[in-house]
């Protein structure tokens, strides 16, 4: 509920600070169990894209889609007139996404399963259920002599990108958990949340010690994309990066920027990207926010297959931590683009989530598996291990 309560705060905040999506009418919670009419005005190409030959996994992108189960993707499909990227991949699984002590999971416990291979309690970023800290797919790649990043489109406190870099039982402790970045072994960090980084109760600069440490501390896109070489993280928004409309395809040029930095390691990389705010807009019950959302995330995915295509040897992975919202499909028209749907919480719900996969190995990825048994896959497929 307190998580509940800080989404409608920060919807409260977003409705202040940024421009209001076209259809005020779901940028509220009142819609639960009502119907609500969403129509994609534009939609977009989606080509074939030929999965590589090969079996070596060099690379590997996951990608998390938070709270984006097969309801979110059919509708986003429907909207898009019977076309997404995720149509691409090879193969599909199921995860159970059940965390150490409750079945209805958070990012928390969902993430840091996905990034440790193993399951904790609830509201836990990257530790066990004792509080113990975990070693995240971040952390394993970098004992292999990789490269390692992550690109979000959230505040860096938040829970997904938290689960792979830091270390803490309360997910709600934000100060300490970006003070823990400067401890995380990611060579590329994009995402927001700069409000956190200095200013702070504890009086420590977060920036500086990461300038300390051999990060360039870009904060701005444009500063970032001058950057030819060497770690980075990139911090250009406040809280949030903008609303989907506003900040075009960013989370795709940071994605692209992540790989183009990371590829230079001749023994891989590892990159995790994250459609971070599927799971705010869910909690919104707000149908036209979470289908920018989800197209966004999908063309995000388009550009990792398309770069995955071309290497090779790269495996990209796509799911999600759980459900947001509880999303029913009532109706809708594939010819006209236009769904119908009804959520049936703010909060989460228990339902296995999908696993898609592309690339060398992808099916692997094929069954029913435990959210943590994607971590293992990762790590013997790519590492060996
Ligand atoms: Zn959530």
């Amino acid at each position: 509920m307190k998580k509940y309560i800080l989404h409608l705060a920060a919807a409260l905040l977003a409705s202040c600070t940024q421009p209001q999506p076209v259809n005020n009418d779901t940028v509220q919670t009142k819609g639960r169990d009502t119907e609500l009419t969403y129509v994609m005005p534009q939609p977009y190409e989606v080509p074939v894209i030929e999965a590589p030959k090969g079996s070596k996994v060099k690379n590997v992108i996951l990608m998390i889609g938070d709270g984006m189960s097969l309801m979110h993707v059919y509708s986003a499909w429907t909207a898009n007139r019977g076309h997404l990227y995720l149509d691409n991949s090879q193969v599909v699984g199921l995860s159970k996404t059940y965390c150490a002590n409750k079945l209805v999971t958070d990012s928390g416990a969902g993430g840091t399963a996905i990034a440790t291979g193993q399951k904790t309690n609830y509201h836990c970023v990257g530790v066990d259920p004792e509080g113990r800290p975990l070693k995240s797919l971040i952390d394993y790649a970098k004992e292999k002599g990789l490269s390692t990043g992550v690109a979000v489109t959230c505040r860096l406190w938040d829970a997904t990108p938290a689960d792979f870099c830091c270390h803490n039982a309360d997910r709600d402790q934000e100060e300490e958990i970006i003070g823990d970045y400067p401890n995380c072994r990611a060579d590329y960090v994009f995402g927001g949340g700069a409000q956190k980084f200095t200013n702070r109760k504890d009086g420590r600069d977060i920036f500086k010690e990461l300038n300390e440490k051999g990060w360039q501390t870009p904060r701005t896109w444009e500063e970032l994309e001058a950057i030819q070489e060497g770690k980075a993280f990139c911090v250009p928004y406040d809280v949030d990066t903008p609303l989907p409309a506003e900040r075009g395809d960013l989370l795709k040029r940071a994605s692209l920027k992540g790989i183009e930095l990371l590829s230079q390691n001749e023994k891989g990389f590892f990159l995790m990207v994250e459609g971070s705010q599927l799971d705010d807009y869910g909690h919104f019950n707000d149908i036209d926010l979470l289908m920018q959302e989800t197209h966004d995330f999908d063309r995000t995915i388009g550009a990792m297959y398309e770069w995955a295509a071309k290497d090779g040897e790269t495996l990209v992975v796509v799911t999600a931590d759980h459900e947001t919202g509880g999303l029913t499909l009532v109706d809708g028209d594939l010819n006209e683009g236009r769904i119908v749907c009804k959520f049936s919480t703010g909060g989460h719900s228990g339902v296995m989530v999908p696993v898609y996969a592309f690339g060398p190995c992808a099916e692997e990825f094929t069954g029913i598996f435990e959210n943590s048994d994607i971590c293992k896959k990762i790590r013997k497929l790519q590492l060996g291990e």
